[in-house]
């Protein structure tokens, strides 16, 4: 999509403080943290949210990515939290799906 901006930061068009890059997806830190780490994966593929996603095989690769993530910026021992909002409840505000890898402190449940 012409105006979405995480396709523009997932085909390298955009500026962002990246993670990690890999062919399929691409992991940035947040502009807005919510956690001393806070890293977004951002599939390369637009799909708007999980509702439309139909690829298993490459969420799985989010996921693994994510593990990668937090394991790069060092939270993986301590621990961390994988979320991924979808739809107006659900707190999304980006419709390009992604996942949020949050760490660095201790998370609260439930979550709000
Ligand atoms: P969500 O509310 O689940 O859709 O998450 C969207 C996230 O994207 C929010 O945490 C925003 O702070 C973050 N965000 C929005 N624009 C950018 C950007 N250009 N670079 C990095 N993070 C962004």
């Amino acid at each position: 999509m012409t105006d979405c901006i995480f396709c523009k930061i997932a085909k390298g068009e955009s500026k962002a403080d990246v993670v990690i890059r890999t062919p399929d997806a691409v992991a940035i830190r947040d502009v807005n943290p919510q956690a001393p780490d806070h890293v977004l994966i951002i599939p390369v593929k637009h799909v708007d949210s999980l509702n439309d996603w139909t690829d298993v095989e490459l969420l799985g690769a989010l996921m693994m990515l994510a593990k990668e993530v937090a394991r790069k910026v060092m939270i993986d021992h301590g621990g961390y939290r994988v979320v991924l909002n979808v739809g107006n409840h659900g707190g999304q505000t980006v419709p390009h799906l992604h996942l949020h890898v949050l760490g660095g402190r201790r998370m609260k449940w439930p979550p709000g």
